[in-house]
């Protein structure tokens, strides 16, 4: 195998504090990678300016300028740490044999890169970065993020638990990925559907290197609800699920009001509401659930997600 042209992609919004830090740590990693023979020398960084409100995208003109390893590319505005990450990774495509998305901040350790790199020596097409503890994160984002983990498993919606964005795809996982064409993006559901063989490498999580978050709780929230509607139809199957243990309720309470109402202790009218109440709420509740069972066949079709993917063929 020839030795790896790598790409490390960034995802970059107002991170004009961290990101000149990074690019340097970065670049001292390529320099000890390809000197060890592990990457091409032709290897680079991409930053991918998100429509910062600061000063990113002078900050990644003037590294450019001063190493044209560090390529840049940025966004008309702001459209988030998902599309800008996706933008970095099609750029990057046809320009390199892997590529490693980390972000700017270097919470993750850039050190596992390295480990990456190897595994991707070894054959591995996606290799991800799971962290191996979250001491440094505060206890309210530790608690909160494993929270979302748990939910998201019983929603239905099945990632790599404890692995953010940091991961090396090869260009062929990358040419796999440019064919999904929803608009919905959840990189992390996405990417573990795409199969080929993978790896994972575990790394310590440490504090931002300059900056603050930019993922406060109500975005985390709408993230994982995004993530569970764009891979799950499991709440709506839930609904039906409701309707039919209160038709069975239904029946007892069904059984209490009949036999309250011969044994002369109910007042007149009682009996009828309260069947009708039970029956009518678990037949909508029910009905409910069956047009959403067609909503969700729906909710598949419309994305026109690839069917398969063919990974070798024998041919001749
Ligand atoms: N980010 C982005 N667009 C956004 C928000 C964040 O590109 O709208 C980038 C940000 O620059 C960083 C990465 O996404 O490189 C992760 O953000 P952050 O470190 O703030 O999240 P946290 O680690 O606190 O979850
Ligand atoms: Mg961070």
């Amino acid at each position: 195998m020839k030795t790896p042209r790598i790409a490390i992609v960034i995802p970059c919004y107002n991170e004009e504090d961290a990101l000149p830090i990074s690019a340097k740590h970065l670049l001292c990693l390529l320099d000890e990678m390809s000197n060890t023979g592990l990457i091409s020398d032709d290897s680079y960084i991409l930053c991918c300016n998100d429509g910062s409100k600061d000063n990113t995208w002078q900050v990644i003109t003037d590294l450019h300028n001063k190493d044209n390893r560090i390529k840049g590319i940025t966004l008309t505005h702001n459209k988030g740490h998902q599309y800008v990450l996706l933008a970095g990774l099609m750029t990057a495509k046809d320009k390199c044999d892997a590529a490693i998305s980390i972000d700017a901040d270097l919470q993750d350790d850039p050190n596992a890169i390295i480990e990456m790199v190897k595994q991707f020596h070894q054959g591995k097409e996606i290799v991800y970065g799971v962290r191996s503890s979250r001491a440094t994160d505060t206890w309210f984002k530790r608690t909160t993020a494993h929270g979302f983990y748990s939910f998201q498993k019983a929603m239905g919606l099945n990632t790599i638990y404890d692995h953010a964005d940091y991961r090396l795809m090869s260009s062929r996982a990358l040419e796999l990925l440019s064919q999904y064409n929803e608009s919905n993006l959840f990189l992390r559901g996405i990417i573990p559907q795409i199969g080929l063989d993978t790896a994972i490498v575990t790394y310590e999580r440490h504090e931002r290197v300059a900056g603050e978050s930019k993922y406060p709780l109500k975005k985390m929230l709408s993230f994982s609800i995004d993530g569970i509607t764009s891979f799950s139809a499991k709440p709506m199957r839930m609904i039906f699920m409701t309707g039919l243990i209160l038709l069975l309720i239904d029946i007892i309470v069904a059984l209490y009001v009949l036999i309250s109402y011969f044994d002369h202790q109910t007042i007149s009218g009682w009996p009828s509401i309260m069947l009708s109440i039970w029956f009518l709420g678990s037949l909508i509740l029910m009905s409910i659930g069956i047009v959403g069972e067609y909503i969700g066949k729906i909710f598949v079709e419309v994305k026109q997600r690839p069917r398969y993917f063919i990974k070798e063929t024998l041919f001749d």
